[in-house]
């Protein structure tokens, strides 16, 4: 089933010049772009994002790391893009992210890892709620869907 998910394209990524790069591999693997925005985050948003670790030690230094500069937002949509994404970007320690998975191949620390993706489908609808608007997510059709997808698939 079409499904959508969230992407955070963290400062790392941004300030380190590898937005395009990131980008090209959820483009190049036939998910779909439908939500795209640059935003600051702030304390708030980030206790309610993180709120599985917000009790943590570490805590004020993931909002340091994700308050030092914009980062980017997007949706993106494909059949079971929840799982599908969530295995692109790899485990969450860069270290042991297996080779050809983003943070395999972009970054060394479990605290600078590039990217968040929402983790299962119930996080996707609640953290796409929280980062966008209705009318700030698309609809359209890729001109290559029938060259990614079988008939019976979409
Ligand atoms: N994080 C960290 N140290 C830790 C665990 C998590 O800095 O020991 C950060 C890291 O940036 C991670 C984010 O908190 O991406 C959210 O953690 P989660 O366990 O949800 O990992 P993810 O879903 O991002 O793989
Ligand atoms: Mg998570």
């Amino acid at each position: 089933m079409s499904e959508r998910t969230l992407i955070i394209l963290k400062p790392d990524t941004v300030t380190r010049g590898l937005l395009g790069k990131v980008i090209s591999r959820f483009e190049e693997k036939g998910l779909k772009l439908v939500g795209c925005k640059m935003i600051e985050l702030n304390n708030e948003v980030l206790e309610k994002h993180y709120d599985h670790l917000k009790d943590k030690p570490f805590f004020p230094s993931i909002v340091s790391y994700m308050t030092s500069s914009p980062v980017l937002v997007q949706a993106w949509e494909g059949v079971e893009a929840v799982d599908v994404v969530r295995l692109m970007i790899g485990v969450t320690n860069s270290r042991q992210a297996q080779p050809g998975t983003v943070r395999g191949d972009f970054a060394m620390s479990i605290g600078r890892n590039i990217v968040h993706a929402s983790e299962d489908i119930d996080a996707a609808k609640v953290e796409l709620e929280r980062f966008f608007d209705q009318n700030e997510l698309y609809s359209y059709t890729r001109a290559d869907e029938d060259k990614i997808y079988e008939d019976d698939e979409k």
